[in-house]
């Protein structure tokens, strides 16, 4: 056994899906669609598999050709540069390995990683594989009166975080929309984010997969459209939750030619390249997505429409039944308080499987086992330092047909 595979064992996802396939729950958990990708997309992919030899080989090793093409052409408009398609652009196995390269091609043994807390797991055994150092700073929660909570009174302390860049810090991670809370940062806290980044010449891993899903009027802001920010910015996307697709598994990650070029080297000597005809759909949906940007017929629209209907759902449902939810301004993903659930108290964690668990953990394994609702515990979100101060949350994901989020408010109500 190789030393790097050592504390990184456990995997929250491969222990909270094999829960679901035991106890098939009603699956708020893991963050996928249970309904289809759009029409466009399911077509485009069909017709690259019935399109002829080529598209069942290789393809080029750092991106499909006409994917990284209308990657650059659709986020050059966004981030108001020119990006250049053979340069800036590497396409990966989904966000997942976007995220790996840059951790392996950018972060050295002893160098030191920041990660803003709730953060989406992965980024912490990525750091430790590099041989580098996660250093954390928390979202804290503003105490407010009496409206409900917002992911946006989750907010990051500028002197914390200065406190926490030493000469071997290389690099932050943010993540926006935030999963699991749903934070869509605003300008300000980017700006600020931004100053320390070129103040202490740090790199910027922005995790965007998200982008499209902000909701009330929240705006997502790319990091990398800062002054100053395109040159030290790695930005991470995502085709698996851009068009509901996550089974695909294509992703990417855009930035400055010579930045992006230590990525390729990763890629090509792990992974090599992604499945063709999965990038040619891609490709398709953002050329359709192009010329349709801005108008209601765009997906990229769409979701977030439907999504913004189904977050208010969920909410009135937590809410009903005592569970006080974190509205989410972006994302598919809503946490809520279970520390003043009515039956917490009656609830008989008899299960010695889990009796030296976080409460959350032993929550929501219970909610799976016995009340055959499926969600994830919060504190999976924090590292261990932290992980204390946020064991009283549980994650619900509501990218999800009414009719399964229907089912999840049956289960929830029975007991109110
Ligand atoms: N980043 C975040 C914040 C995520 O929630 C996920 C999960 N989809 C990923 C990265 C990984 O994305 P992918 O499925 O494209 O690998
Ligand atoms: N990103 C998704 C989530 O947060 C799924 C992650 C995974 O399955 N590894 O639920």
């Amino acid at each position: 056994q190789a030393r790097r595979t050592a504390g990184v064992d456990k995997n929250l996802w491969v222990e909270f899906t094999q829960l679901a396939a035991d106890y098939k729950p009603v699956n708020l958990g893991q963050g996928f669609p249970d309904f289809s990708p759009p029409q466009f997309v399911q077509d485009a992919f069909c017709k690259a598999v019935c399109g002829g030899p080529s598209m069942h080989q290789y393809t080029r090793a750092f991106g499909h050709p006409p994917l990284v093409k209308s990657l650059a052409k659709f986020f050059s408009r966004i981030v108001g540069c020119e990006i250049d398609p053979l340069e800036d652009v590497l396409v990966t196995v989904g966000a997942y390995q976007a995220l790996f390269c840059a951790f392996q091609a950018l972060v050295d043994e002893g160098d030191e990683v920041i990660i803003i807390e709730p953060f989406f797991d992965c980024y912490q055994p990525m750091v430790k594989m590099t041989g580098g150092k996660a250093v954390y700073v928390p979202l804290r929660p503003k105490v407010k009166g009496s409206s409900i909570p917002s992911s946006g009174d989750w907010v990051l302390s500028a002197e914390e975080l200065a406190s926490k860049i030493t000469a071997r810090t290389k690099a932050i991670v943010i993540n926006t929309p935030n999963n699991p809370i749903g934070k869509v940062y605003k300008t300000e806290e980017l700006q600020m984010i931004a100053d320390l980044c070129i103040k202490h010449n740090m790199l910027c891993i922005s995790d965007e997969v998200y982008e499209w899903l902000t909701y009330d009027g929240a705006k997502h802001v790319k990091i990398a459209s800062l002054p100053g920010m395109w040159e030290r910015t790695i930005t991470v996307g995502s085709a698996g939750k851009t068009f509901s697709a996550t089974g695909w598994k294509v992703g990417w990650a855009i930035g400055s030619g010579n930045i992006m070029k230590h990525l390729k080297t990763i890629h090509q000597n792990t992974v090599y390249h992604c499945a063709t005809a999965a990038q040619e759909a891609v490709a398709q949906g953002f050329e359709r997505e192009y010329e349709l940007f801005g108008t209601p017929e765009s997906y990229f629209q769409q979701l977030p429409a439907m999504l913004h209907l189904k977050r208010k759902k969920l909410a009135s449902c937590l809410e009903g039944v005592g569970l006080q939810p974190v509205m989410p301004e972006g994302g598919y993903f809503m946490i809520a308080d279970i520390s003043s659930f009515s039956f917490l108290t009656e609830v008989d964690f008899n299960d010695e499987s889990t009796k030296d668990e976080p409460p959350d953990f032993r929550f929501v394994k219970w909610l799976t086992k016995e009340k055959g609702l499926g969600t994830i515990p919060v504190s999976a979100f924090y590292s261990p330092e932290h992980s204390k101060e946020f064991d009283k949350y549980i994650r619900f994901c509501f990218v999800k047909e009414d009719s399964t989020l229907d089912a999840a408010e049956d289960i929830l109500r029975k007991w109110s």
